[in-house]
Protein backbone atom coordinates (compact mmCIF):
# COMPACT_ATOMS: atom_id res chain seq x y z
CA UNK A 1 0.00 0.00 0.00
CA UNK A 2 1.39 3.23 -0.98
CA UNK A 3 1.45 5.94 1.75
CA UNK A 4 1.95 9.74 1.39
CA UNK A 5 3.06 12.54 3.75
CA UNK A 6 1.21 15.71 3.67
CA UNK A 7 3.06 18.73 6.00
CA UNK A 8 4.53 15.59 8.35
CA UNK A 9 0.87 13.92 7.98
CA UNK A 10 0.77 10.36 6.48
CA UNK A 11 -2.56 9.31 4.33
CA UNK A 12 -2.48 5.81 2.69
CA UNK A 13 -3.89 5.50 -1.22
CA UNK A 14 -6.44 3.47 -0.85
CA UNK A 15 -9.90 3.03 -2.66
CA UNK A 16 -12.84 2.68 -0.48
CA UNK A 17 -13.13 -1.30 -1.54
CA UNK A 18 -9.63 -1.60 -0.60
CA UNK A 19 -9.78 0.14 2.61
CA UNK A 20 -12.40 -1.98 3.98
CA UNK A 21 -10.30 -5.43 2.39
CA UNK A 22 -7.34 -3.50 4.58
CA UNK A 23 -9.62 -3.24 7.76
CA UNK A 24 -10.80 -6.71 7.30
CA UNK A 25 -7.61 -8.43 7.47
CA UNK A 26 -6.78 -5.94 10.52
CA UNK A 27 -9.38 -7.98 12.33
CA UNK A 28 -7.77 -11.17 11.97
CA UNK A 29 -4.69 -9.87 13.31
CA UNK A 30 -4.67 -10.16 16.83
CA UNK A 31 -3.59 -6.77 17.23
CA UNK A 32 -5.93 -2.76 17.91
CA UNK A 33 -5.98 -1.06 15.46
CA UNK A 34 -6.94 2.35 14.98
CA UNK A 35 -8.01 3.77 11.93
CA UNK A 36 -8.02 7.87 11.12
CA UNK A 37 -9.96 9.63 7.72
CA UNK A 38 -7.75 12.85 7.67
CA UNK A 39 -9.47 15.78 5.82
CA UNK A 40 -7.39 19.15 5.82
CA UNK A 41 -8.46 20.07 8.71
CA UNK A 42 -6.60 17.59 10.96
CA UNK A 43 -3.43 18.49 9.35
CA UNK A 44 -3.71 22.18 10.42
CA UNK A 45 -4.76 20.69 13.74
CA UNK A 46 -1.71 18.18 13.57
CA UNK A 47 0.53 21.54 13.09
CA UNK A 48 -0.52 22.94 16.50
CA UNK A 49 -0.88 19.41 18.50
CA UNK A 50 2.17 17.18 18.67
CA UNK A 51 0.19 14.59 20.00
CA UNK A 52 -2.70 14.74 17.20
CA UNK A 53 0.11 14.59 15.27
CA UNK A 54 1.83 11.16 16.52
CA UNK A 55 -2.10 9.98 16.79
CA UNK A 56 -2.03 10.24 13.03
CA UNK A 57 1.34 8.84 12.47
CA UNK A 58 0.52 5.86 14.75
CA UNK A 59 -2.87 5.36 13.02
CA UNK A 60 -2.86 1.49 11.30
CA UNK A 61 -4.81 3.30 8.21
CA UNK A 62 -5.08 6.90 7.64
CA UNK A 63 -8.17 7.59 4.61
CA UNK A 64 -8.12 10.81 3.18
CA UNK A 65 -11.42 11.88 3.82
CA UNK A 66 -12.15 15.31 1.20
CA UNK A 67 -11.14 16.75 -2.02
CA UNK A 68 -8.44 19.10 -0.51
CA UNK A 69 -6.66 16.25 0.71
CA UNK A 70 -6.79 15.09 -2.98
CA UNK A 71 -6.09 17.73 -4.41
CA UNK A 72 -3.02 18.32 -2.20
CA UNK A 73 -1.36 15.54 -2.68
CA UNK A 74 -1.14 16.21 -6.80
CA UNK A 75 0.34 19.35 -6.06
CA UNK A 76 2.76 18.19 -3.93
CA UNK A 77 3.38 15.38 -7.28
CA UNK A 78 1.92 12.37 -5.32
CA UNK A 79 -1.63 11.65 -6.32
CA UNK A 80 -4.02 10.06 -4.52
CA UNK A 81 -6.99 7.60 -6.30
CA UNK A 82 -9.51 8.26 -4.01
CA UNK A 83 -11.40 10.13 -1.53
CA UNK A 84 -12.19 7.59 1.64
CA UNK A 85 -14.98 9.50 4.28
CA UNK A 86 -16.02 9.03 7.44
CA UNK A 87 -19.49 8.52 5.96
CA UNK A 88 -18.11 5.72 3.24
CA UNK A 89 -16.08 3.88 5.73
CA UNK A 90 -19.04 3.57 8.24
CA UNK A 91 -21.50 2.61 5.99
CA UNK A 92 -18.98 -0.41 4.08
CA UNK A 93 -17.95 -1.97 7.23
CA UNK A 94 -21.26 -1.94 8.99
CA UNK A 95 -22.28 -4.00 5.08
CA UNK A 96 -18.99 -5.93 6.04
CA UNK A 97 -19.73 -6.65 9.25
CA UNK A 98 -23.04 -8.14 8.75
CA UNK A 99 -20.66 -10.77 6.62
CA UNK A 100 -17.98 -11.33 8.98
CA UNK A 101 -20.21 -11.28 12.57
CA UNK A 102 -19.18 -8.15 13.45
CA UNK A 103 -20.56 -5.84 16.77
CA UNK A 104 -20.44 -2.72 16.61
CA UNK A 105 -19.96 0.22 19.34
CA UNK A 106 -21.64 3.97 18.46
CA UNK A 107 -20.04 6.36 20.81
CA UNK A 108 -20.35 9.89 20.64
CA UNK A 109 -22.92 12.55 18.90
CA UNK A 110 -25.89 14.61 20.93
CA UNK A 111 -27.91 12.15 22.80
CA UNK A 112 -29.95 9.57 20.99
CA UNK A 113 -28.09 10.29 18.00
CA UNK A 114 -25.80 7.33 18.03
CA UNK A 115 -28.86 5.14 18.73
CA UNK A 116 -30.71 6.53 15.99
CA UNK A 117 -27.85 6.02 13.66
CA UNK A 118 -27.05 2.47 14.53
CA UNK A 119 -31.00 1.94 13.69
CA UNK A 120 -31.05 3.28 10.57
CA UNK A 121 -27.71 1.19 10.12
CA UNK A 122 -28.94 -1.87 11.21
CA UNK A 123 -32.46 -1.17 8.52
CA UNK A 124 -30.12 -0.91 5.35
CA UNK A 125 -28.09 -3.59 6.38
CA UNK A 126 -29.86 -6.18 8.39
CA UNK A 127 -28.45 -8.47 10.66
CA UNK A 128 -25.99 -5.76 11.57
CA UNK A 129 -25.29 -6.53 15.76
CA UNK A 130 -24.96 -3.61 17.83
CA UNK A 131 -23.03 -3.97 20.63
CA UNK A 132 -24.02 -0.53 22.07
CA UNK A 133 -24.51 3.05 21.59
CA UNK A 134 -23.74 5.71 24.31
CA UNK A 135 -23.61 9.68 23.35
CA UNK A 136 -21.13 10.49 26.65
CA UNK A 137 -18.60 13.33 26.41
CA UNK A 138 -14.64 12.82 25.45
CA UNK A 139 -13.83 14.86 28.84
CA UNK A 140 -11.57 12.69 30.85
CA UNK A 141 -13.40 12.63 34.23
CA UNK A 142 -15.61 10.39 32.13
CA UNK A 143 -13.36 8.14 30.64
CA UNK A 144 -13.71 5.05 33.09
CA UNK A 145 -17.41 5.30 32.71
CA UNK A 146 -17.49 5.15 29.13
CA UNK A 147 -14.63 2.62 29.44
CA UNK A 148 -16.93 0.35 31.11
CA UNK A 149 -19.85 0.62 29.02
CA UNK A 150 -17.57 -0.62 26.20
CA UNK A 151 -15.73 -3.54 27.92
CA UNK A 152 -19.37 -4.67 29.01
CA UNK A 153 -20.73 -4.23 25.70
CA UNK A 154 -17.52 -6.14 24.22
CA UNK A 155 -17.57 -5.20 20.47
CA UNK A 156 -15.00 -5.83 17.29
CA UNK A 157 -15.12 -2.77 16.31
CA UNK A 158 -16.08 1.22 17.66
CA UNK A 159 -17.15 4.37 16.35
CA UNK A 160 -15.83 7.39 18.13
CA UNK A 161 -18.25 10.80 16.83
CA UNK A 162 -16.55 13.09 19.18
CA UNK A 163 -15.06 15.44 16.41
CA UNK A 164 -11.24 15.40 15.79
CA UNK A 165 -9.30 15.80 17.39
CA UNK A 166 -10.98 14.71 20.53
CA UNK A 167 -12.26 11.45 19.46
CA UNK A 168 -8.47 10.33 17.59
CA UNK A 169 -6.91 11.27 21.02
CA UNK A 170 -9.88 9.60 23.08
CA UNK A 171 -8.77 6.76 20.71
CA UNK A 172 -5.59 6.37 21.33
CA UNK A 173 -5.67 7.01 25.39
CA UNK A 174 -8.68 4.40 25.62
CA UNK A 175 -8.11 1.20 23.08
CA UNK A 176 -5.63 -0.98 24.91
CA UNK A 177 -7.68 -0.27 28.24
CA UNK A 178 -10.81 -1.41 26.24
CA UNK A 179 -9.25 -4.24 24.09
CA UNK A 180 -11.45 -3.04 20.98
CA UNK A 181 -9.70 -4.51 17.74
CA UNK A 182 -10.72 -1.67 15.59
CA UNK A 183 -11.63 2.01 16.48
CA UNK A 184 -12.35 5.28 14.26
CA UNK A 185 -12.60 8.32 14.82
CA UNK A 186 -15.54 9.30 12.33
CA UNK A 187 -16.57 13.26 13.28
CA UNK A 188 -19.99 14.13 11.86
CA UNK A 189 -20.89 10.98 10.93
CA UNK A 190 -23.75 9.62 12.86
CA UNK A 191 -25.10 13.41 12.23
CA UNK A 192 -24.75 12.94 8.41
CA UNK A 193 -26.14 9.57 8.84
CA UNK A 194 -29.40 10.49 10.84
CA UNK A 195 -29.93 13.56 8.96
CA UNK A 196 -29.00 16.44 11.13
CA UNK A 197 -27.00 17.89 8.85
CA UNK A 198 -28.68 17.20 5.14
CA UNK A 199 -25.82 15.59 3.28
CA UNK A 200 -24.29 18.14 0.61
CA UNK A 201 -25.89 17.41 -3.41
CA UNK A 202 -24.16 14.50 -5.01
CA UNK A 203 -22.80 17.37 -7.13
CA UNK A 204 -21.27 19.64 -4.66
CA UNK A 205 -19.54 16.84 -3.65
CA UNK A 206 -18.71 15.42 -6.50
CA UNK A 207 -16.84 18.81 -7.28
CA UNK A 208 -15.08 19.58 -3.60
CA UNK A 209 -17.67 21.95 -2.58
CA UNK A 210 -19.12 20.22 0.27
CA UNK A 211 -17.51 23.04 2.60
CA UNK A 212 -19.57 25.59 0.49
CA UNK A 213 -22.76 23.39 2.31
CA UNK A 214 -21.43 22.98 5.59
CA UNK A 215 -20.86 26.53 5.64
CA UNK A 216 -24.22 27.16 4.72
CA UNK A 217 -25.65 24.47 7.43
CA UNK A 218 -23.32 25.51 9.61
CA UNK A 219 -21.81 29.01 9.72
CA UNK A 220 -20.64 28.98 13.15
CA UNK A 221 -17.44 26.78 11.60
CA UNK A 222 -16.31 29.23 9.73
CA UNK A 223 -12.81 29.61 11.02
CA UNK A 224 -12.55 25.95 10.70
CA UNK A 225 -13.68 25.81 7.28
CA UNK A 226 -11.12 28.60 6.51
CA UNK A 227 -8.32 26.94 7.79
CA UNK A 228 -9.61 23.84 5.48
CA UNK A 229 -10.07 26.30 2.44
CA UNK A 230 -7.36 28.70 2.67
CA UNK A 231 -4.20 28.42 5.33
CA UNK A 232 -4.45 24.43 4.68
CA UNK A 233 -3.74 25.07 0.73
CA UNK A 234 -1.24 27.88 1.40
CA UNK A 235 0.75 25.91 3.37
CA UNK A 236 0.71 22.85 1.31
CA UNK A 237 1.75 25.54 -1.42
CA UNK A 238 4.83 27.22 0.75
CA UNK A 239 5.96 23.54 1.30
CA UNK A 240 6.14 22.57 -2.23
CA UNK A 241 7.67 25.48 -3.36
CA UNK A 242 10.31 25.21 -0.88
CA UNK A 243 10.99 21.60 -2.30
CA UNK A 244 11.35 20.19 1.16
N1 LIG B 1 -19.44 15.87 19.70
C1 LIG B 1 -19.72 15.21 20.89
N2 LIG B 1 -19.21 15.69 22.05
C2 LIG B 1 -18.40 16.79 22.08
C3 LIG B 1 -18.10 17.45 20.85
C4 LIG B 1 -18.65 16.96 19.69
O1 LIG B 1 -20.42 14.20 20.88
O2 LIG B 1 -17.96 17.19 23.17
C5 LIG B 1 -20.00 15.34 18.45
C6 LIG B 1 -20.98 16.26 17.74
O3 LIG B 1 -22.29 16.10 18.29
C7 LIG B 1 -20.87 15.77 16.30
C8 LIG B 1 -19.42 15.32 16.22
O4 LIG B 1 -18.95 15.16 17.54
O5 LIG B 1 -21.71 14.67 16.11
C9 LIG B 1 -18.49 16.33 15.56
O6 LIG B 1 -18.75 16.42 14.25
P1 LIG B 1 -17.83 17.30 13.29
O7 LIG B 1 -18.45 17.26 11.95
O8 LIG B 1 -17.59 18.64 13.92
O9 LIG B 1 -16.48 16.45 13.30
P2 LIG B 1 -15.03 16.90 12.83
O10 LIG B 1 -15.21 17.51 11.48
O11 LIG B 1 -14.52 17.88 13.83
O12 LIG B 1 -14.20 15.66 12.85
Amino acid sequence: MKRIVILGVPIDDVTEQEAVKYIDSLMNDGQLHQVVTVNPEFVMEAQRDQRFMQVLNDASLATADGMGILLAARWLGTPLRERVTGVALVERLAKQAVIRGWRIFFLGAAPGVAEKAAQVLRHRYAGLQIAGCYAGSPSIIEEPYVRQQILDANPDILFVAYGHPAQDLWIARNQTLINVPLAIGVGGTFDEIVGIVPPAPAWMHTMGLKWVWRLMQQPRRFKRIFNAVVLFPVSVLMRRFRGS
